[in-house]
């Protein structure tokens, strides 16, 4: 990865720079750098949702790749004294697309992709911030356990433990950030360490739910639940059901009384789209977190009296078909807007709010997920995550016509809503970041990247903006 493979970075008499303005690259850093030109970036360069330009990516293979990294990034930006973006990429499935950036670095953890067993059968296990959740599951369903990620196998195990996780167990396990035990984190200063409830709390209270406020997470030490009686592949139930429905705020009425009085196992996402004809299309994923059977199906198949069926189905299958491993590149597969929001009730009024923002020309699909079980068994402060009431996670797929248009088709779910789940959208406006780290939970986010980052060289996507630019808000 130097010039003569290829790429077109600048070798001077002082070394390989990437730009001519920066510093040169140590050779260590010079083996891990990816330039235009090289074979390898037209996948570095991208991610889930946009084709990006960096100067340089770096693809650390250890934690020392990374902090020579990170320290290069505050050296350009100190030469330069330009804002020169940064960016943190574990899987690239970033909603708000920030883990690419247009002329700036990326440091890209990838290549941190280990996976070791600390306790027996795996109910402790020790991961790379590079993985997989895809990786994760396959790895952890031979001995019956499985951990709540996002629904999406190729989802990166950094950018959800250290923004959220609501997946196909919430209701039994939480959120996965719930699930981390520890973390090894570098820092802006180019420091590594472990944190977790003994060393640096605050900082392990920053790195679950707070993104990069606190530093880059490159390696994870989760608790995995086992699933059930911990049979080996534990069979999972998953039930799909298509509904034509007239009345979306009584069905969403209807499902919300039915998950709530349903026992923690079930997991209910919803997707739906207008059909053009007043009424909604509704896809139910009903997953059973359990291999109890028997105690299943009766509450699945009451699943089916919420509204006319057009269609469904149940099978068992082991977690890791649910949440496959797919690797392949990242192409900007979706180039559109995205909004979310934590609502108090899974009741009418959220149908309704859901209903106007399908019949908007802007919403292409509309997402309703249950929280509360397990989610709520946390108290608020316990993390960075401070949305712990709400019993239902709202959002929308946006045709991307801008962002005026893309507010107005969500208008009526943000004002019903006390919260945001911030990596699942593509606002990264301070109104948002106030929205997805509220009140007291912003305020101590805020002091806490103050102290570790206060030049805030990690300032890409969702963040809180410097204590002295609050000041002036
Ligand atoms: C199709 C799709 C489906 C999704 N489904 C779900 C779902 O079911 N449930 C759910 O909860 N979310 C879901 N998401 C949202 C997604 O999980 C989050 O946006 C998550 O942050 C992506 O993680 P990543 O590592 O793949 O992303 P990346 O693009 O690599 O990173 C995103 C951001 O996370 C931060 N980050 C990444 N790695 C680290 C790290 N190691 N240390 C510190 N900060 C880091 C950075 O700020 C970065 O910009 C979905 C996203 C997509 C595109």
């Amino acid at each position: 990865m130097n010039e003569s493979s290829g790429n077109r970075m600048r070798s001077t008499a002082h070394g390989l720079r990437p730009d001519p303005r920066w510093p040169a690259l140590a050779p260590s850093l010079a083996e891990i750098v990816v330039t235009a030109g090289d074979p390898a970036y037209a996948h570095a360069r991208s991610n889930y949702m946009r084709i990006g330009s960096p100067t340089a990516v770096f693809q650390p293979a250890t934690e020392e790749g990374v902090r020579s990294a990170v320290m290069y990034a505050a050296e350009v930006r100190r030469l330069t004294g330009e804002r020169v973006p940064l960016s943190v990429r574990s899987g690239g499935h970033g909603i708000s697309g920030a883990s690419t950036n247009d002329g700036g670095i990326v440091i890209d953890l990838s290549k941190l992709s280990g996976f070791e067993e600390l306790a027996p059968s795996a109910s402790l296990v020790r991961v790379g911030a590079g993985s997989t959740w895809g990786q994760v599951s396959a790895r952890l369903a031979p001995h019956g356990r499985a951990l709540t990620s996002g629904n999406v196998g190729p989802t990166g195990v950094g950018g959800i433990a250290t923004s959220g996780g609501i997946g196909y167990f919430a209701r039994s396990q939480g959120l996965t950030l719930d699930h981390v035990r520890r973390v090894r984190v570098v820092t802006a200063d180019g420091g590594i360490r472990w944190v977790d409830d003994e060393q640096d709390p605050e900082l392990f209270w920053a790195l679950r739910g707070g993104a990069t406020h606190a530093g880059i997470a490159v390696d994870f030490i989760l608790d995995a639940p086992m699933i059930g009686s911990g049979a080996p592949g534990a069979p999972i139930l998953h039930q799909e059901v298509e509904y034509a429905v007239d009345d979306l705020s009584g069905f969403v009425e209807r499902w919300g009384s039915w998950i709530n009085g349903a026992p923690r196992e079930a997991e209910s996402f919803l997707m739906m789209q207008a059909m053009g004809d007043g009424r909604t299309w509704v896809r139910a994923q009903n997953v059973w977190a359990n291999d109890d059977t028997a105690t299943a199906r009766p509450v699945l198949e009451s699943a089916l009296a919420l509204g006319r069926v057009l269609d469904h189905h149940t099978v068992a299958l082991p977690y890791p078909r649910l949440v496959p491993h797919r690797g392949g590149s990242h192409t900007r597969q979706q180039p559109l807007e995205m909004r979310a929001a934590l609502i108090d009730r899974a009741d009418r009024a959220l149908g309704e709010a859901m209903s106007s923002a399908l019949v908007h020309r802007a919403t292409m699909l509309g997402e309703i997920r249950a929280l509360g079980g397990a989610v709520s068994d946390v108290p608020a402060g316990a993390t960075a995550w401070a949305g712990r009431h709400q019993e239902a996670f709202a959002a929308t797929w946006i045709h991307p016509l801008g962002t005026d248009a893309a507010d107005e088709s969500f208008a009526a779910l943000r004002e019903s809503s006390t919260g945001s789940y911030g990596a699942y959208s593509t606002d990264t406006r301070p109104t948002e970041a106030a929205r997805a780290w509220p009140g007291a939970t912003g305020e101590r986010l805020g002091r806490t990247a103050d102290q570790v980052d206060p030049e805030r060289l990690f300032d890409r996507g969702l963040v809180l903006p410097r204590s002295d630019d609050r000041a002036l808000m």
